[in-house]
């Protein structure tokens, strides 16, 4: 693995920056899993959405738009902190328009803005509070261009000894990463990104954060520029990020981003009641859902490495072979939330939030 840079802490940042900021603008691609972004220059601090400027990019060359009509606007949706660059400077999650009519009077949402899809669904189910906490597993390739990759301590053109030593690790021989890891979590505290904790995951060379809980459209806005900020993070250690659900076939663990969801009445005495509800609503959805739990999730969900069957909705109380799991606490206090080991790492949020509250929050039929 190469060494940490550390550009960052060198002289220029210290550089007077005149009463000027940099906002970095921030979009996810026409892939749907990839980000973009942008930086500029703006006057004096900025303390709400509203004070920052619309903007636009070559959404031909991002696949967002055609080489004719190739602007794609950006509108600032959530401002973090840039722990990279310091002082008053910002990060700017944003969400892609293109023209809705041939006289460019309308904008409509880009192709892979789900957020502006989730809005209406969340705002139906604001009274009901709902809430969520992402379970984002991710690998760690090392890369020097966009052919070769190597998964982090795997020995190169073979495999490491089978899984066993790797999950919550210790040690040289069955750790690896840990630097990138811890570098990541500081990276979304120093941001306000509000994660919840990380560790080792199965496969050697996998990690998993954890963002939230946040409520409604917020989980989106919070885990994409967790996601963000950990592709900037593994720059600077020459390491590439992967959201495949299933990198290593075979007997190798895949990627996942079990879902954590409550409402209100779940989160109160006797909500256990409100659970099994939802529980019975989701097994009615299985393939609504599973439509939006991410691409190659199929290759994932074997029913082997603690998932799920693709085929079948299962529930189970401490199941981690379970569609969704209640854990073991929330049967004895008869409270709490519901966890959804569906979705695979390259997940959209904002879908896979907003159909969890389409389906289970009475009175948000979409
Ligand atoms: P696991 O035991 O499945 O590995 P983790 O500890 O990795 O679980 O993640 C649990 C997630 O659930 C965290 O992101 C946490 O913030 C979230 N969470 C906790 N309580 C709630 C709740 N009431 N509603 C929604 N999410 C919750
Ligand atoms: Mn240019
Ligand atoms: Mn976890
Ligand atoms: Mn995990
Ligand atoms: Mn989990």
């Amino acid at each position: 693995m190469k060494q940490y840079y550390g550009v960052y802490s060198s002289n220029f940042c210290n550089w007077e920056q005149n009463d000027k900021i940099i906002a970095e603008y921030i979009w996810i691609d026409g892939t749907g899993i990839n980000i973009r972004s942008k930086s500029r220059t703006l006057s004096g601090t900025v303390e709400s959405i509203s004070e920052l400027p619309d903007w636009n990019f070559d959404g031909s060359s991002t696949q967002q738009a055609s080489t004719e009509d190739s602007e794609v606007t950006i509108k600032p949706v959530a401002i973090f902190h840039d722990p990279f660059r310091g002082g008053d400077n910002i990060l700017v999650m944003c969400a892609t328009y293109v023209w809705a009519d041939e006289e460019r009077t309308k904008l409509r949402p880009a192709n892979t803005n789900f957020r502006d899809f989730s809005l209406p669904i969340f705002e139906a189910a604001e009274g009901d509070h709902p809430w969520f906490g992402i379970e984002q597993e991710y690998y760690l390739f090392e890369t020097n261009n966009a052919f070769t990759k190597k998964l982090l301590g795997w020995p190169e053109g073979g495999y490491p000894a089978k899984e066993g030593p790797y999950y919550c690790s210790v040690g040289a021989s069955a750790c690896h990463g840990r630097a990138i890891m811890d570098a990541h979590y500081r990276a979304c505290l120093a941001a306000g990104v509000n994660i919840s904790g990380t560790n080792a995951e199965v496969m050697l060379g996998q990690w998993e954060f954890q963002i939230g809980p946040c409520e409604g459209v917020t989980i989106g806005d919070h885990l994409w520029m967790a996601r963000y900020l950990l592709g900037r993070i593994g720059e600077d250690f020459g390491i590439s990020i992967s959201y495949d659900p299933k990198p290593i076939k075979g007997d190798w663990a895949g990627a996942g981003c079990h879902t954590n969801f409550s409402t209100e009445s779940m989160r109160q005495e006797g909500g256990i009641k409100e659970i099994y509800e939802a529980i019975e609503k989701l097994s009615e959805k299985q393939k609504e859902h599973m439509e939006l739990y991410g691409e190659d999730n199929e290759k994932r969900l074997t029913g082997k490495n603690e998932t799920c069957s693709i085929e079948k909705f299962t529930c189970g109380v401490g199941d981690r072979g379970a569609s969704i799991r209640i854990p073991s606490n929330v049967e004895i206090e008869k409270k709490g939330y519901i966890e959804d080991r569906r979705p695979a790492s390259n997940i959209d949020p904002y879908l896979v939030s907003s159909i969890l509250v389409s389906t289970c929050v009475a009175g948000s039929e979409h």
